[in-house]
């Protein structure tokens, strides 16, 4: 039985009556730190859904139209900061009431408004991997490797996609280089989950873990259309431990819940943030 209320003052009840709860977030967190979202209030892509493992590993050419629109769109989302719902959840975790934050952002800005008891469940992109050798550099090091095989291409203006991607249009990928990894000559991709590819076996079961030791979750700012966050949703519903979301928009789990906020993450959670 899901009960809709745009008033955060039963989402500040049901808070106040759990001390082990697992939180679980997604793109909703982070738009207002002006990262954009992939999906629609109806759970439906907005956009081109991003590009697959298989796609990316598969052909040179994905990778360059791949890594020319990150490093444009780098220069926007390396500099994004934390917003109130990061903020919020921070101070939930500092209180001792949250027992785990588990993510399917890519962006680090959790850990950026300081909380520590974080899975990335989909990676993270401020870090790259050789897929061959498994050496990881900085993303941020590695803009300069992309920036210097090609000066030019920051020129380009563009419009901001979700996951630090870009649109690029009227431009010529064959003539983008990407750099290989200088230890090997591997490819390097993102640090991140990409379609296609399983979340780490031992990164689901330290999540499953707490899910099976809550008294309680919160799902902040996800439709949970990726099987990889709604199966915790799931786990908690089979163990009948309450499930409060705050989303704008429906959810996979609208029917799973014993409350939903539909309202702005920062604006819902506003109240930790108070005294
Ligand atoms: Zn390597």
């Amino acid at each position: 039985m899901c009960v809709v209320m745009a008033d955060p003052s039963a989402l500040k009840s049901f808070l106040d009556s759990h001390s082990r709860i697992v939180v679980l977030t997604g793109a909703g967190c982070s738009t207002n730190s002006g990262i954009p979202d992939y999906r629609d209030t109806d759970g439906q892509w907005k956009r081109t859904p991003p590009v697959t493992y298989q796609a990316f590993m598969g052909a040179e050419e994905t990778r360059r139209r791949y890594w020319a629109r990150s490093m444009v769109g780098w220069r926007r989302f390396g500099r994004a900061q934390p917003n109130g719902a990061h903020r919020a959840l921070a101070r939930l975790e500092a209180q001792g009431r949250s027992s785990l934050l588990v993510t399917q952002n890519v962006d680090r800005l959790h850990q950026a408004a300081g909380a520590s008891n974080v899975i990335d469940l989909h990676g993270r992109l401020d870090r790259v991997r050789c897929m061959r050798c498994g050496a990881t550099l900085s993303r941020a090091e590695f803009q300069h490797e992309l920036a210097h095989a090609n000066p030019h291409w920051l020129a380009h203006d563009a419009a901001d996609a979700p996951d630090g991607d870009a649109d690029l249009d009227g431009v010529d990928f064959a003539e983008f280089t990407v750099p290989a990894c200088q230890v090997c000559g591997g490819i390097l991709k993102p640090d991140v989950v990409f379609f296609g590819e399983t979340v780490p076996r031992d990164v689901v079961a330290t999540a499953r873990d707490h899910v099976d030791h809550a008294d309680a979750m919160l799902v902040v700012g996800t439709s949970l259309m990726v099987y990889s966050g709604f199966r915790f949703v799931r786990a908690a519903a089979d163990r009948n431990i309450p499930i409060a979301a705050v989303n704008l928009g429906r959810t996979r789990a609208d029917d799973l819940l014993s409350l939903k906020v539909e309202a702005p993450c920062d604006e819902a959670l506003a109240f930790l943030l108070e005294g």
